[in-house]
């Protein structure tokens, strides 16, 4: 028997008992006579300890044990003179009588442990060194967790998980396919699922009423801190429903997570349409953890010879509490963040109000008297506060606004970690207009239903057509997206005539949905969870490589595996593949 109990289990109420431990070697200190030894396993850490009156064999084990060595200790469970509050078995120690090494460790390439001296990179390249600290290992424990909870949830809502396949054919959904070429089929391609998506509607047809799937998918798009090439999606859908049953039950899961998981109370969810969400917060993601929402003065501040402003298609405020005896250095700093080129603004404009009720900003001399308690009764502001105002194009200046409100959110440290503020965002565009190609996109898929009294503008106003479409956002975070779809084929024809596609080009590449629909679709919609970004919620972290076991790196390449490789010729050929050698970078 190679353990009796694990490396986390161990308190007084085992003194006295004979146990035997295996795991690795943490830490090695000798004091004296004495030796002590962490031993570590996915449980927790347990202290070894040798000394005098140890057996000749042990010591000699002791004496060449290495860090990350696996051994495996027979001993006394004893009681510590010096006990650790700071681990669950810090009141016990074990008084080690035998001592085997069952399989010994180089020195490791960084030091394994809560706090290590190993930079991201050789982390990386080492991951599965990385996984044994508890900080990166309890990452995935909370994973999980939170992947048990949602099965069990949906199994217990009728909900059956069902999988679909990861061989698919490419499709314009969006972003760039992952494609696999088919050794059976020269010259023809597979394509990776960036989402189960037509799967799903068809599982629909055939009349599986509640699907869901933790499943990965795929985009081949530029990488950023919350993105991986593969990630995770909970995945769902559902038939007979309209929007109000799918956000019910959906939003009833996240309760139940936050509950279940961090122990957290979030009542009902807000919602806010898109429209709102953008006007008041400047972006489709709005952080509700904190207010400083943003005020529309387009109507009282042009027209007063200030030319910033009476240029501008809109002027927009935010009031920033507290914060009137901001300093120039400050202010300045400020300026430099809206005009640095991720922002895009071209300057910015303040107003101070002072504790004495005066108001004070550089454009004053244009908006003298009450022109300038305009803006302040507008915005509610206080004594006290300062108001931020940028100008120029409506959509461009409130992303703007969005992110000066975000970075002053930051600088007020008012985006808590532990405060969870979900919100629902519904009636989104159904269609988004690219100025590049000059044709409309569909703003979340082309399976997207409009909604109903929006029909007629798919065709005399396709920009103004809102879709029965929704996001769970949390904290400034889109974690979900989904949508009733389209079920009729006459609609998803019209829909397909909108995004400018050709009849046989609809036919070439969703045919078998189109015909699917012809044999009775039922009424149906859902929703995807990005599975990974709502687990790095969850944990408090910044980005969804951490709860991810072998994730890739910001050029997505696995640094551990060395991946993506080239091949060898003879796979080419078979594959009918010819790449210039001079192309292939190792
Ligand atoms: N398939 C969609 C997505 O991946 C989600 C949905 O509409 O259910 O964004």
């Amino acid at each position: 028997m190679y353990r009796t109990h694990t490396c986390g289990e161990l308190r007084v109420g085992n003194l006295h008992q004979t146990v035997c431990l295996s795991g690795w070697v943490q830490r090695v200190r000798r004091l004296g006579a004495m030796t002590f030894v962490d031993i570590r396993d996915r449980y927790g850490m347990t202290q070894l300890v040798a000394g005098e009156q140890s057996p000749g064999e042990v010591k000699q084990a002791i004496d060449r044990l290495g860090r990350e060595h696996v051994i495996q200790a027979r001993g006394t469970v004893v009681e510590r003179a010096n006990k650790n509050p700071k681990i669950a078995t810090g009141e016990i120690e074990i008084m080690v009588e035998e001592l085997r090494v069952l399989s010994a460790s180089e020195v490791p390439p960084f030091t394994i442990e809560e706090q290590t001296d190993g930079g991201d990179e050789i982390r990386m390249k080492y991951r599965y060194l990385d996984l044994r600290r508890a900080v990166v290992r309890e990452n995935l424990e909370l994973r999980h967790r939170m992947a048990r909870a949602v099965r069990n949830y949906l199994s217990d809502l009728s909900f059956i998980e069902v999988e679909t396949p990861v061989l698919i054919k490419s499709t314009p959904e969006g972003a760039r396919d992952f494609i696999v070429p088919s050794r059976m089929n020269p010259g023809q391609f597979y394509a990776l699922p960036q989402s189960p998506q037509t799967f799903k509607q068809l599982l629909m047809v055939s009349g599986f009423d509640r699907y869901f799937q933790i499943v990965k998918c795929f985009r081949d798009e530029d990488l950023r801190a919350d993105r991986q090439p593969e990630f995770t999606q909970i995945d769902c859908e559902m038939s007979f429903v309209e929007q109000e049953d799918v956000l019910e039950v959906f939003e009833g899961m996240t309760r139940h997570l936050f509950r279940e998981i961090r122990g957290v109370e979030t009542g009902a969810f807000p919602r806010l349409t898109w429209d709102e969400a953008m006007s008041r917060y400047g972006c489709d993601k709005p952080d509700l953890r904190f207010g400083m929402e943003i005020t529309d003065l387009t109507g009282i501040a042009r027209g007063k010879g200030f030319a910033a402003f009476d240029e501008a298609g809109y002027v927009g405020a935010i009031r920033v509490p507290g914060c009137a005896g901001y300093t120039r250095k400050q202010l300045d700093e400020l300026t430099d963040f809206v005009k640095q080129p991720r922002v895009g603004a071209k300057g910015l404009v303040h107003v101070r109000c002072h504790d004495d009720g005066s108001l004070r900003s550089p454009v004053d001399k244009f908006y003298p008297g009450e022109d300038l308690k305009g803006w302040a009764v507008a915005c509610e502001a206080m004594p006290g506060d300062l108001l931020l105002l940028l100008a120029g194009e409506r959509e461009k200046t409130l992303p703007r606004l969005c992110e000066l409100r975000l970075e002053m959110g930051n600088r007020l440290g008012v985006r808590d970690k532990n405060v969870f503020r979900p919100l629902w965002v519904t009636d989104f565009p159904l269609l988004e207009w690219d100025e590049e190609t000059r044709r409309f996109y569909a703003m979340h898929h082309p399976f997207t239903s409009p909604k109903p009294e929006d029909i007629d503008k798919m065709t005399s106003d396709p920009g103004s057509a809102r879709a029965n479409a929704y996001d769970l956002v949390i904290n400034g975070v889109e974690i979900g997206g989904g949508s009733i779809r389209i079920h009729d084929a006459a609609l998803q024809s019209k829909m397909f005539d909108c995004l400018g596609f050709t009849r046989e080009e609809a036919e070439a590449q969703f045919g078998f949905l189109l015909g699917a629909f012809k044999y009775g679709a039922p009424p149906h919609g859902g929703i995807a969870f990005g599975f990974d970004r709502l687990v790095s919620l969850f944990a408090g972290l910044d980005s969804i490589r951490d709860v991810i076991a072998f994730p890739k790196n910001n050029s997505g390449r696995d640094v551990m595996i060395d991946s993506p490789s080239v091949v060898s010729a003879a796979q080419l050929d078979e594959l009918r593949i010819n790449v210039n050698p001079q192309e292939t970078r190792e």
